[in-house]
């Protein structure tokens, strides 16, 4: 469907508000309130909701998210679900890896295509402070897995934080070189932890991208297969890209794509505008099937906003759900 001249074709569906990290920018150390069970669509739910809208919308990919989505039980079966549908073209995956050194395999049989896996630091303690528990080794034995269980293209995002992790961007962008890992530096946003961006602020891709550029020399590339909003650069020689992905400093809302569902079942057209969500759960919860459904999506996405009005010195930031309930 277009709306506004953005033609939306990407659905982000967060299956879950539950994750096994305490990211320090996404939550706050006590965890945030769950939902209760009976508030979260269940798989049943989700494929029919999907089945009966993703052709109407003409969507062409769909990304899992969470909270951590390999943490929901069954969620292979959602994958061979969502896969055997047959219209979504490119069904991909974001996910902090934890769990994914047994689950590439599975996952990949199961249909799906990529994995987007959540990465900040290369040290350990470091890792540890961040994340507030986890465990980088398996985070670097699931970015293998992935790499063997050809869900490619692997991207890899670090969120980057003045003061926490801003001194790596050197290391991790040479995780490019030697194999085709992609990865994406993303702009530190005041949602989950509005109070850390309000004494760290956030770097700007630009800045980022001539620190790398006089370390390195990037050249610009073309990005590895998706449908999102990052701008790609390569280090001579390496195998895979560098991406940036800046939502306040250069917001790309004009050229915007994508809407979300929540794990509770609203429809979330923006990511930083909490008050244009859109309840579709209670209408199916009551029976309504079929094109009454269809015009829900279509009622959301024309109120989706023209752009968010996040400023860009990015703080301020006073958002009624984090981002592992929004799904990122
Ligand atoms: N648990 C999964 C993971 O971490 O990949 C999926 C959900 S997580 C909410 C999705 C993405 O949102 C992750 O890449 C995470 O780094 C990013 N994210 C969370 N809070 C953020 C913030 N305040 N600013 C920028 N990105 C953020
Ligand atoms: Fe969990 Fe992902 Fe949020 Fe970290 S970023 S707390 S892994 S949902």
């Amino acid at each position: 469907m277009t709306e506004q001249g953005r033609s939306i074709s990407y659905l982000r569906l967060s299956v879950t508000d539950r994750c096994n990290l305490r990211c320090i920018y996404c939550m706050p150390q006590e965890g945030i309130r769950i939902l209760p069970q009976r508030d979260i669509l269940t798989y049943d739910e989700l494929v029919e909701i999907i089945a009966t809208v993703a052709g109407p919308l003409g969507l062409k990919g769909i990304r899992i998210t969470g909270g951590e989505p390999l943490v929901r039980g069954g969620i292979l079966d959602l994958v061979r679900r969502l896969s055997a549908m047959g219209v979504i073209e490119d069904l991909s995956l974001t996910t902090n890896a934890l769990l994914l050194t047994k689950m590439a395999g599975p996952l990949r049989e199961a249909g799906l295509r990529r994995v987007n896996i959540s990465l900040d630091t290369l040290r350990p303690d470091r890792y540890r402070r961040i994340c507030r528990g986890g465990s980088l080794e398996r985070v670097m034995a699931g970015i293998d897995a992935a790499v063997e269980a050809g869900l490619a293209p692997v991207k890899i995002n670090q969120v980057v934080i003045p003061g926490v992790n801003d001194d790596e961007v050197e290391q991790m962008a040479r995780l490019t070189v030697d194999r085709e890992l992609h990865v994406r530096f993303i702009e530190f946003m005041p949602i989950g932890n509005s109070d850390l961006q309000r004494r760290r602020k956030y770097i700007s891709s630009a800045s980022l991208r001539s620190k790398l550029q006089e370390s390195f020399g990037l050249c610009s590339a073309d990005g590895p297969r998706g449908l999102g909003p990052a701008r790609y650069y390569r280090i001579p020689g390496a195998k895979g890209n560098i991406g940036f992905i800046s939502p306040l400093s250069r917001h790309f809302c004009s050229s915007c794509n994508r809407i979300r569902l929540t794990a509770d079942g609203w429809i979330r057209t923006c990511l930083l505008s909490d008050r244009v969500g859109v309840d579709v759960k209670t209408p199916f919860r009551a029976g309504e099937r079929g094109d009454v459904l269809v015009d829900i999506f279509r009622e959301a996405i024309r109120r989706k906003p023209a752009s968010h009005d996040l400023a860009p010195k990015g703080n301020g930031g006073n958002f009624i759900r984090t981002m592992c309930q929004i799904g990122g």
